[in-house]
């Protein structure tokens, strides 16, 4: 049975939308924004149970009358999602979509329209969308999630109410997640510190028991290279770089693992509730004796580097190899300040 404290970390939203149910004041447009992950699908699809559900106002979505379970289940006749066909949301998309709200609902209650991915409309989608918000159709609802509401016109975000998902207080997802999974503690910390609080991020680290074994294979690397055996961290690299999305994802990684050196030492007391990596404190404080704060300044350019190489598909292995055997070089230099 879901319901909008299934929603984690966005009391704000919740209330908003909660009272506009309640109240029947219900927007043409919304705009769900927020990076990948972060719930923009779950809270829509939330919303539209609430607004087609059957149960008493204060209650809805009551998750269980029929409404609300086709809804979830999306098969409800009033509800249609669009989402992009290949890299765009073409015309022709948003074309079908009016002819389809201009006919009649064929239930009772909201017309309600999802269109995830919606910055990526084309133009000429866009401008066909506007004309449709600027004279919408009655009880009709349009739900729109974008990861970056920026790219939509100007027109069509002017017209519809904004709400910005925002990052999940780390204890309160934490505590969420305990709440309705049975992983270990540890490993919730993990995810949870490395989510960068978006709840769908957590989430699928936990689900998937290879992206434990990833981050360990991950962290040998970064351990071979500051011990000096960056050949053999090269030899383990191509395993876990296959693509950009890998490589990224291994950037993003020794980020967060020399940004934490950093945080020791700038926060030396209140380092532990700030480091992500909090389950590995031990090779952490190891390479925090060796590292100067120098190289650390170095290491970190490098890595900057190397994300603007793969981000234009630059070579991304031996983007990765480089940047490792750059590591391993500024780690063993032994004059002052030449790398800063
Ligand atoms: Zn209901």
């Amino acid at each position: 049975m879901m319901n909008f404290n299934d929603i984690v970390g966005q009391r704000v939203i919740v209330e908003s939308l909660r009272n506009a149910v309640i109240n029947g004041m219900i927007s043409n447009g919304y705009i769900f924004s927020g990076p990948k992950g972060c719930g923009k699908k779950f809270m829509a699809v939330i919303f539209s149970m609430a607004l087609n559900c059957r149960g008493e106002a204060h209650d809805r979505p009551c998750g269980s009358c029929s409404s609300c379970i086709r809804t979830s289940n999306s098969n409800h006749p009033n509800l249609k999602l669009i989402k992009p066909t290949g890299q765009s949301i073409k015309i022709k998309q948003v074309r079908e979509i009016i002819s389809d709200t201009a006919r009649k609902p064929f239930e009772s209650g909201y017309k309600i329209i999802i269109i995830d991915g919606a910055e990526k409309m084309t133009i000429e989608a866009q401008d066909a969308f506007l004309k449709t918000l600027e004279e919408p159709p009655e009880n009709t609802v349009f739900l729109l999630l974008a990861e970056n509401h920026n790219l939509l016109l100007p027109t069509i975000v002017s017209r519809c109410q904004v709400f910005r998902i925002k990052p999940v207080d780390r204890m309160e997802m934490k505590s969420f997640i305990q709440a309705r999974y049975d992983y270990p503690p540890m490993d919730v910390e993990a995810a949870v510190r490395h989510s960068k609080g978006i709840i769908g991020r957590a989430l699928e680290l936990l689900k998937d028991k290879e992206n434990f074994k990833i981050r360990a294979l991950y962290i040998d690397i970064l351990d071979n290279v500051l011990s000096g055996n960056e050949r053999d961290a090269i030899l383990l690299a191509p395993e876990t770089v296959e693509d950009k999305e890998t490589a990224e994802r291994f950037l993003d990684f020794s980020m967060s693992w020399f940004r934490d050196i950093m945080v020791m030492r700038e926060c030396p007391k209140a380092f532990k509730d700030i480091i992500i990596n909090i389950d590995s404190l031990d090779i952490l404080s190891r390479h925090n004796l060796i590292l100067t704060e120098d190289k650390l300044n170095s290491i970190m350019e490098i890595i900057k580097k190397t994300y603007i190489y793969v981000k234009h598909n630059v070579g991304i292995k031996n983007s990765i190899d480089g940047m490792l055997f750059n590591i391993a070089e500024v780690n063993s230099y032994n004059g002052k300040n030449s790398w800063s």
